[in-house]
């Protein structure tokens, strides 16, 4: 078999799309499992679609999630197919349209924008092929020394792909299996303009993938249209023999499954459908990022793994990457969209988030608690940290949740007051805190056989005097086990917070 090269092609239009990351990750975990190459290349020859920081935006949010590119865009030293931005080939494309052109594959159109809508608007369904070329302006039309003078006189033009009618065009799609459609569908698509001195998408795709040896082409489904297009194209050029196999990836879905997962998808579900945060350079808008939401990028990339393809035979959700590689396959790949799912994002966040070393995420929690001028004994971070992340998807809801070991309660929940602190909870509370006073051994095991014995011989409902308790070292009714919360804060601030509660809401 011949050396597995797998490319992602994207166009630097914006932000990557969480479904173009997932194109990348299946590119990278098939290039891993052949021993191959996995190659990034900008195909930026669309110069009225191009943004600026869009190339670095799919550099950096690759490496964010630890899809390695071999060779290409990002790689440091010059890859043996250099340059891999597509606008500057284009000494390398001339040559190619050359090539077809010389053949009769391809020939020049001089149709205006407005001719082309003259001719829609005359004919019905109309499509630039064999049944109307005749009629229109181009060097099949118009004799040789007029061409020359036109282009001599640097008239603008497009080289179109002179399509041969009425052959059957099969694509193999590893993912589909055969795709069959009849040539004359197929238009005279434009692969050259004079107006940008740029190919379009579909010739340099081609003519890239041919030149970089391209084995595998693993792009997503709405590319399928135009892999008939793409397979007469490696005929023309003689290169069918060595033509890559395609696989069609499915789409990712609205979460309800009706239609393709879009940005505003994101906006109004309140979920990030790109890998980092992005502001769109020209309208100033703002998109939100998997990063920047709190996950890991191990998280992202099993959870996107398993939209679209599963390794069959077994109930596992959790996968290392290196699992991925060994389990990857695109006969497993469905042939049927699959549904976003944003609480399974994350459930896969919150599973990761319990496997990590505790130390690795105490240290994480402590950047916020810096931000937060609180500047916390290690020890005493890591316990509360264990003891809390069990209840947290994301680093940041430690914060959320673990805050009151941090800081004293300001105020108190107004329903947690109301149904929780009693008339008696003053007088109760008040004792209780000259019994913890009194103990010597302040642990939670110690301290809560201790009270219980306490509780049982005043007579105090268990509880009634524990939930007073939890809203005066909490604030609210939340929170994990109270002996343990009692261990932390230690002895003094157990006491002083239960004094603070009986002067507030006494
Ligand atoms: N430039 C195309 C895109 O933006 C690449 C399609 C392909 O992989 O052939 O998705």
């Amino acid at each position: 078999m011949k050396k597995v090269r797998v490319r992602f092609a994207p166009s630097p239009t914006g932000a990557l799309h969480i479904g173009g990351v997932r194109t990348a990750l299946y590119n990278y975990l098939f290039a891993r499992q052949h021993q191959g190459d996995f190659i990034l290349r900008i195909e930026d020859t669309d110069s009225a679609r191009f943004v600026p920081g869009a190339e670095d935006y799919i550099v950096e949010s690759l490496r964010w999630l630890g899809i390695n590119v071999d060779e290409g865009i990002g790689v440091e030293g010059k890859g043996l197919h250099a340059p891999y931005r597509q606008s500057e080939r284009r000494k390398i494309y001339v040559q190619y349209v050359d090539q077809l052109l010389d053949s009769g594959k391809a020939y020049f159109a001089f149709d205006t924008p407005e001719e082309l809508d003259a001719k829609r608007n005359e004919i019905a369904n109309f499509q630039y092929d064999a049944s109307t070329r005749n009629v229109m302006k181009n060097s099949l039309t118009i004799s040789a020394a007029e061409v020359k003078e036109r282009l001599a006189n640097g008239e603008k033009y497009v080289v179109r792909i002179k399509i041969e009618p009425e052959q059957e065009v099969v694509v193999h799609d590893l993912i589909r299996g055969d795709v069959k459609i009849n040539s004359s569908r197929i238009d005279d698509k434009v692969l050259w303009k004079s107006a940008d001195g740029l190919p379009t998408y579909h010739l340099a795709n081609i003519v890239d993938d041919h030149l970089m040896e391209i084995s595998h082409v693993i792009r997503g489904e709405e590319w399928l249209p135009s892999a008939p297009l793409h397979v007469l194209l490696y005929r023309y050029f003689g290169w069918e023999d060595s033509m890559p196999q395609f696989a069609h990836l499915p789409l990712l879905l609205k979460p309800d499954g009706n239609g393709k997962l879009s940005k505003r998808d994101g906006d109004r579900l309140g979920f990030p459908v790109f890998p980092l945060n992005w502001t769109d350079p020209k309208s100033g808008e703002q998109s939100s990022g998997y990063r920047e939401a709190g996950y890991f990028p191990e998280a992202v990339i099993n959870f996107l793994a398993l939209l679209g393809w599963n390794p069959g035979g077994s109930e596992q959700e959790i996968f290392s990457i290196e699992e991925l590689v060994n389990l990857f396959s695109l006969e497993r790949v469905s042939k049927s969209g699959a549904k976003f799912d944003y609480e399974k994002a994350k459930w896969f966040n919150h599973k990761y988030l319990q496997q990590r070393p505790v130390d690795e995420i105490a240290l994480e929690f402590n950047k916020i608690l810096i931000n937060q001028d609180i500047f916390e004994d290690s020890e005493k971070l890591i316990r509360i940290t264990a003891l809390m992340r069990e209840r947290a998807n994301f680093i940041s809801d430690l914060w959320n949740d673990a805050k009151f070991f941090f800081v004293a309660p300001a105020e108190y929940d107004e329903k947690t007051v109301q149904k929780r602190w009693k008339t008696d909870s003053p007088q109760q509370l008040a004792e209780l805190a000259d019994f913890f006073a009194e103990l010597a051994d302040f642990t939670a095991v110690n301290a809560e056989t201790l009270t219980m014995q306490w509780l049982a011989d005043k007579g105090y409902g268990v509880g009634v005097v524990m939930n007073a308790l939890r809203l005066a070292l909490v604030g609210e009714g939340k929170g994990p086990h109270i002996f343990d919360i009692t261990e932390i804060l230690g002895k003094d601030e157990t006491v002083t917070r239960i004094k603070t509660a009986i002067e507030t809401l006494a």
